[in-house]
């Protein structure tokens, strides 16, 4: 298949309103030609001030040509707002249809995909790829076509009055067109191309930083996380350097020649007037110095143009990585799931298609059961407990919730089964009742007050004046990682789901929010079926069954006596955390 050009992909997204589009550029061009016109009276006004000096009073026709100058220079302004209204009729449209496009395919894909591809770079590709698109059809089009056009009607010009001075105002522009080409070539492009990734690995990297600052004041990861945006800030700098110093010289040129016709002009009147000088030569040069300014600009005009091409592609290539992204499988004939069991067969996921993190992992987990995720930090936990949720699709066996596979289960129907409560279970710039109603949209205020009231969020809302409106994230409210994490725990509570999933944080700023958290989380499991992914063993004691997961694998399970009676991991495990336990209970004996 033949690939698309931007411009009729930009199109496709303009519709009917291509048309303005169109009628722009035609617009524009002849705004540019009308806009030559003054500097024929300027011509004019020259000749007859020439003719009559030093009598000027008998150069009777000047205020004449000096008022067609003038209307026509604001003719040409007119046609060329004109231009502009029409593309930017357009370009709204095709920027608002983008970001539809985007945002409709968002929709269909993992749940997991904003995070893997990462959030600041989303929101650069909806904001500012878009944005770039409308910008180029708004401006940089209608300007190409005034650009274009402007050199035609000067060539006419300027050979019509003397074909000598004519071209020599021209041998900079073949200079200058000469020196582009080096500038916008294929290595050119690449290096851009890698300067615009590092520039949005950057940015991703500083929004995902302040983004965290709550978890990383929580955690203390302040070093780990600073190392990365660092990275990023090195490797921009790399590229914005390197971009830079290739452009310094043929940019050194380039503006020597576009500014420089001034000199090829004179050179040339003094060849020229060697044997002395007539009026009419004298008329005519005067006439092309005048013009020069109109040649410089038009250059200047069609450099930014090659740019902002390249900068369109890039944009558009950007869109591309999200509109390619492959949506999640729907599948013709439903399954409904029939009760709250969870079972996983030979599961198989990765998350670059290459390293398999998951590897073949089994689980029965019956309805109201009680089952604990332990094991070594990446050994492929919360990787399990996003796969049951759907946020990404398993790549081999299948897990099938109430009998139902996850895959062929209507996403609102899933998402009325399994609730999450996450480590990073991010809350919304909104008030603290939209973050617990987004469990359930038609919830009265009593009940997600009563739910926060279950989730051990009382002392949250008692703590600032606005209470449940309270709006997250706005000046002076600060929510620690426990009392976010009690707000999320609150939402799944008013959603009250069947099966809960659940990410135990590993750290607590203070005992009291750990004690509140975990009571929270006890009165949510009541009565449910419960996967829980813990960090501390204290709370596994009572799982009705613990799964050992170890390099993306299940070395494990059993019921703690079952598991301590192995001499496996677990009971390793066990054993050490028995130490620091009664190591513990020492030092505050010793006190
Ligand atoms: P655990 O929860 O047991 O600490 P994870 O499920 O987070 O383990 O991680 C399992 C493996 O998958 C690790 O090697 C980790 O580096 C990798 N991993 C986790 N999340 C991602 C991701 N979004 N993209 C790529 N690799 C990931």
């Amino acid at each position: 298949m033949k690939k698309q050009s931007n411009l009729s992909r930009l199109m496709d997204y303009a519709g009917n309103y291509r048309y303005f589009t169109y009628a722009s550029w035609v617009l524009s061009a002849v705004s540019a030609l009308v806009a030559l016109v003054p500097f024929v009276y300027i011509w004019m006004i020259l000749r007859d001030a020439l003719n009559a000096a030093p009598n000027y009073a008998q150069a009777v026709n000047i205020p004449h040509y000096g008022w067609m100058a003038v209307l026509f220079a604001v003719l040409s302004y007119l046609i060329y707002i004109a231009a502009l209204m029409c593309s930017h009729l357009s370009a709204f449209r095709v920027a608002t249809n983008l970001r539809l496009a985007v945002s409709e395919h968002l929709a269909v894909l993992p749940l997991g995909f904003a995070e893997k591809f990462g959030s600041g770079k989303l929101r650069k590709i909806i904001h500012e790829s878009t944005g770039a698109a409308e910008t180029y059809l708004a401006h940089q089009l209608p300007d190409q076509y005034n650009a274009i056009a402007t050199p035609v009607g000067l060539l006419v010009l300027l050979l019509a009055f003397d074909w000598r001075l004519g071209l020599l105002s021209l041998a900079p522009v073949v200079l200058a067109f000469l020196i582009m080409a080096t500038m916008t070539g294929k290595r050119m492009v690449e290096k851009m191309r890698q300067y615009g990734n590092a520039l949005e690995a950057m940015s991703n990297e500083a929004v995902e930083y302040v983004r965290g600052i709550p978890v990383v004041k929580t955690f203390g990861q302040s070093v780990f996380s600073f190392k990365k945006f660092k990275a990023t800030i090195d490797e921009y700098e790399k590229w914005v350097i390197s971009y830079t110093k290739d452009l310094r010289l043929p940019m050194m040129f380039y503006t020597a020649a576009v500014n420089g016709v001034f000199a090829f002009l004179i050179a040339g009147g003094l060849l020229f007037t060697r044997s002395g000088v007539t009026p009419e030569f004298l008329l005519n040069l005067l006439f092309y110095i005048i013009i020069t300014p109109v040649i410089s600009l038009t250059l200047t005009r069609m450099m930014y143009m090659s740019e902002s091409k390249m900068v369109v592609a890039d944009a558009l290539a950007r869109i591309d990585s999200v509109l390619e992204a492959a949506p999640m499988q729907v599948q013709a004939v439903p399954q409904h799931p029939q009760d709250a069991s969870v079972a996983l067969r030979d599961v198989r996921f990765s998350y670059d298609g290459k390293t398999e993190v998951i590897k073949g992992v089994s689980m029965d987990i019956k309805p109201g059961q009680t089952v604990a995720l332990v094991g070594p930090s990446g050994g492929g936990k919360s990787t399990l407990a996003s796969l049951i949720c759907r946020f990404f699709d398993v790549q081999g066996g299948s897990i099938a919730i109430g009998g139902a596979d996850v895959r062929s289960t209507p996403k609102e129907e899933l998402m009325d089964t399994v609730a999450f409560v996450f480590q990073n279970s991010r809350l919304l710039k909104g008030s603290i009742l939209d973050n617990v109603r987004l469990g359930k949209p038609d919830a009265t205020e009593d009940e997600v007050l009563a739910a926060l009231k279950t989730a051990q969020c009382m002392d949250i809302i008692e703590k600032f004046p606005d209470g449940i409106h309270t709006v997250i994230g706005s000046k002076g409210v600060y929510l620690s990682g426990g009392e976010q994490q009690r707000i999320a725990i609150a939402r799944a509570m008013l959603k009250n789901a069947p099966i809960l999933i659940l990410d135990e944080a590993t750290a607590f700023a203070d005992p009291d929010n750990e004690a509140k958290v975990q009571a929270a989380f006890a009165r949510l499991a009541k009565g449910k079926t419960v996967l829980m992914i813990a960090h501390r063993l204290s709370t596994v004691a009572n799982a009705d069954c613990i799964y050992v997961v170890q390099d993306g694998q299940i070395a494990e399970f059993g019921t703690k006596d079952e598991l301590c009676t192995q001499n496996g991991l677990f009971a390793r495990m066990w054993q050490e955390y028995q130490a620091s336990v009664q190591w513990k209970v020492a030092k505050e004996g010793e006190r």
